[in-house]
């Protein structure tokens, strides 16, 4: 009989990202009421949002303005005839019985996104991927049923039915979880810049739903998908889909068949459980909107929209290294957010250092903005006073290493660096008759290391210097005590 032998099948992840990002509008998408979160439930609704018949729904102009932005940063067309259809399903928090939404003829559509694959992917650094966008198109969101107190009933929230949303989905181009999460970031950074979502995940304002399915690497048909919901935050994406990915592949080595159907992530478990079959298109039995007329986008209102895209962060990260000569981790860093890019390039403006400038914000600045929970849009410590800081450092005010404990005084205090290095009396000591009197006092403590020093062991100097630091409360210019310290060890 031959033998035979038979590798493992390799299989390959094919992802698709359904976002759903809720546009940042102070009206819902068809009618007056407020979209503020976290009011009482019920008190932000009115007959359109309630879904009353006879009522007539009226597109927020705000909500298309907003979704053209969108589709420009994201590379799509944007259709000059679209229209709006009804997305007809049961459940309870949908009182009318179908969604708004569009169909046929989406708003955008055939854009790309570009993402920087995390480092050591592939072997490279700062590799970039582009990943298409299939379409964009606007949408109502539905209410919220809430199953919670002690009462063994649900209510029923409809304060989030019609606020507006955009649903964004991608081509199936991603082929792994750092891909897909990456992606994901970099759309909500855009979606954040272009000032059209808070990108608030917890919230709800940004919503990630996964297509996954694995395939054996050759193979051109894309295996069955499974669509994995309920994932509020980036953590949360990873997590769940490393483990559909474990799971998809252990019933395919097992000669099993994978399901279409729509799983939910279980945080605590932390698996993935089945919420229903997969539903296809037709079973939502789309069809025009009858109340909507169709929308004409005329070339105009795209060309006055283009003219309100700001720069967005990768062409900002390739301005950063151009313009300021910092390094492009640097620059991805600091584009991470237009809040701490715009602080950045105005601490350049008065201390025109961008090097340093950028490790003070990716060192200190950002270690302290994590630990207290702020954002750098609370304005801990002003642009102009992390300057004054650093400008302190280069007169010989004060030491570099000073400075580190007055910035996280300035944090705590909100009080400028003058003022906090006056009253605690840290005025780098650099007369050097003090310096002086304090290496001798070290030397007179240190006879041995001296006589080791002397017989050449020239590496105790730094010993010296540390001790004479010490002594000095951190105050002394290190330069000084260094060139003082050579100058008397080498007289003996
Ligand atoms: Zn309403």
């Amino acid at each position: 009989m031959p033998t035979q032998t038979t590798t493992p099948t390799q299989y390959e992840m094919v992802v698709g990202l359904e976002v759903h990002a809720q546009l940042k509008t102070a009206s819902k998408i068809f009618c007056g009421c407020s979209t503020k979160f976290g009011a009482a439930p019920n008190t932000q609704t009115c007959p359109i949002c309630l879904g009353m018949p006879g009522v007539l729904p009226v597109l927020n102009r705000r909500v298309l303005e907003m979704a053209v932005k969108t589709g420009l940063a994201l590379h799509c067309q944007i259709s000059p005839y679209s229209r709006f259809s009804r997305k007809n399903y049961f459940y309870p928090d949908l009182p009318k019985g179908y969604q708004i939404s569009q169909y046929e003829l989406p708003l955008c559509e055939h854009g790309y996104l570009e993402v920087a694959l995390p480092a050591g992917q592939a072997g490279v650094n700062g590799q970039i991927k582009r990943i298409g966008i299939h379409r964009a198109h606007m949408e109502e969101d539905a209410g919220k049923n809430l199953h919670e107190g002690l009462e063994a009933a649900s209510h029923v929230d409809l304060n989030r039915a019609g606020v507006p949303l955009l649903e964004i989905v991608s081509e199936p181009d991603i082929r792994s979880v750092d891909e897909a999460v990456a992606y994901l970031k970099t759309l909500r950074d855009i979606l954040v810049y272009l000032d059209v979502c808070d990108g608030n995940m917890e919230e709800g304002s940004l919503r990630c739903e996964p297509n996954l399915s694995l395939r054996p690497v050759g193979q051109k048909e894309f295996g069955t998908r499974v669509e994995l919901k309920n994932i509020n935050s980036f953590r949360f994406v990873q997590k769940a889909m490393e483990y559909e990915l474990r799971r998809q592949e252990k019933v395919l080595r097992e000669g099993g068949r994978i399901v279409q159907e729509t799983r939910l992530w279980n945080t605590e478990k932390e698996i993935t459980v089945v919420m229903r079959g997969k539903e296809e298109a037709h079973d939502y039995r789309y069809f025009p909107e009858p109340d909507l007329v169709p929308l004409i986008i005329p070339q105009e209102l795209i060309e006055e929209v283009r003219k309100t895209l700001p720069e967005l962060p990768d062409s900002k990260r390739e301005r950063f290294v151009r313009e300021y000569g910092i390094p492009v981790y640097d620059a991805e860093v600091l584009t991470t957010s237009k809040d701490l890019a715009h602080y950045f390039e105005a601490c350049v403006e008065v201390y025109p250092q961008p090097k340093t400038v950028s490790n003070w914000i990716m060192t200190e600045l950002l270690r302290e903005l994590k630990n207290s929970g702020q954002e750098i849009a609370d304005g801990p410590i002003p642009p102009d006073r992390l300057a004054g800081l650093l400008k302190m450092i280069d007169n010989g005010t004060i030491s570099g290493k000073i400075a580190k404990t007055v910035f996280e005084e300035m944090y705590r205090t909100g009080r400028p660096p003058e003022e906090i290095v006056k009253e605690r009396g840290l005025v780098q000591i650099s007369d050097e008759g003090a310096i002086e009197t304090l290496i001798d006092e070290v030397l007179q403590a240190h006879p041995d290391e001296r006589e080791s020093y002397r017989q050449g062991k020239s590496q105790l100097l730094g010993f010296f210097v540390g001790q004479v630091m010490k002594r000095s409360q951190g105050k002394a210019n290190p330069g000084k005590v260094n060139e003082l310290l050579k100058r008397k060890l080498g007289e003996t």
